[in-house]
């Protein structure tokens, strides 16, 4: 089995025809490997534009690449597909987070009107498997490839990333120093089915119904700070920045609080954070401020 990690870099791009921003990929930077992960072939390709017409600064600043650079170099995002997936025949299309796969999916199908991908039949996203081989479960915030790099004391060159080759070669690394720890193929996903796009596609959010079947009532109840004893709501639920919030009152503390619970639907499951904090009365605060 050989795996092919690929790495992108992007402009926003705005198009007149779809009326919005498009992540129009200006470059394609890819390694092959063996099974035990050494390198056996390269890719690296520009793109010339074609939705925009120059780079963003912040696109510029953190490639270095330059707009005449593409136009002089670079090949049209479809012949890059063509090469790209007789490069990448049989392999698993492996990238560092999902946005490279979104990426695709938005470019190939401004082409094509078609989202599916050519060149992806088996998947793996490096990210989760770094996340997983390191125990990082905070689902809150990603994990970047240079902080993964430096907590697998892996050298580079802070100047040479942020270009899809060496991108794609520091994923590489940070696979296959974890890959002695875990089994990546446990992370390898099926991805001819229909399922896979929609999984990719389907974008988390909160739900803000309280009658969705999303929200689960039983869920939405809250155990005194200081006592531990169940707390009584006091006013209905509202909805604040995405959250569901009410008072709560404990009959045995005579305190109030304020209570807050969120659901985030994601695309197989809904994650339910809740938080209590004590309300304090008006007197007890114009007692404070006197103190
Ligand atoms: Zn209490």
């Amino acid at each position: 089995m050989s795996y092919v990690i690929l790495d992108l870099e992007w402009n926003a791009s705005y198009s007149k025809m779809l009326h919005k921003f498009v992540n129009e990929i200006i470059e394609f930077g890819a390694v092959k490997t063996d099974d035990e992960f050494n390198i056996i072939d390269t890719f690296s390709v520009m793109v010339v534009p074609k939705i925009g017409k120059r780079l963003s600064p912040k696109v510029k600043q953190l490639t270095k690449i330059s707009y005449s650079e593409l136009k002089a170099n670079g090949i049209p995002f479809m012949e890059a597909v063509d090469r790209f997936t007789d490069f990448a025949v049989d392999s698993v299309i492996v990238t560092w987070s999902t946005s490279d796969v979104h990426a695709l999916i938005e470019n190939y199908s401004y082409y094509t009107n078609d989202f599916h991908l050519p060149f992806l039949s088996r998947y793996c996203n490096v990210q989760e498997f770094c996340e997983a081989c390191l125990n990082i479960n905070d689902s809150s915030s990603q994990l970047g490839l240079s902080v993964c790099a430096e907590m697998l004391n892996i050298e580079f060159e802070e100047d040479e990333q942020h270009r899809a080759f060496a991108d794609a070669e520091l994923s590489l690394k940070c696979l296959k120093k974890l890959s002695q720890k875990r089994s990546v193929s446990d992370f390898v996903y099926d991805a001819s089915k229909e399922e896979f796009y929609k999984r990719m596609m389907f974008k988390n959010h909160f739900v803000t119904n309280i009658d969705s079947d999303d929200v689960d009532k039983s869920q939405m109840y809250f155990e005194c700070l200081s006592c531990g004893r169940l707390t009584k709501r006091l006013t209905k639920w509202k909805v604040h920045n995405k959250a569901f919030t009410a008072d709560f009152l404990c009959d045995n503390c005579a305190k109030k609080f304020l209570g807050r619970v969120t659901f985030k639907k994601k695309y197989d499951s809904v994650v339910v954070r809740k938080k209590l904090v004590e309300k304090r009365s008006e007197e007890d605060k114009a007692h404070n401020i006197k103190i």
